[in-house]
């Protein structure tokens, strides 16, 4: 854990906290993508390829049904 100043109030904060419990402001700490770990870096990946892949299937789908009611295909 370590602790860094609040960007609002100065005070120091632990790098878990959400909010700063002093003034509550949010903090939000990203990580860059060079800063992640090789296992975080396939994580995203394939999570935003798990989320590409649902749209386009759903998109699919809809496509299909909306021919098939609409076009009668
Ligand atoms: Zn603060």
């Amino acid at each position: 854990m370590a602790l860094f100043p609040c960007p609002e109030c100065d005070k120091q904060i632990s790098d878990k906290a959400s909010t700063c419990p002093h003034c509550g402001v949010p903090i939000r700490i990203k990580k860059s993508f060079s800063e992640m770990t090789g296992s975080e870096k396939i994580l995203k990946v394939l999570s935003s390829l798990i989320i590409f892949l649902s749209i386009s299937f759903v998109s699919a789908l809809g496509l299909y049904w909306v021919g098939t009611r609409i076009f009668g295909l």
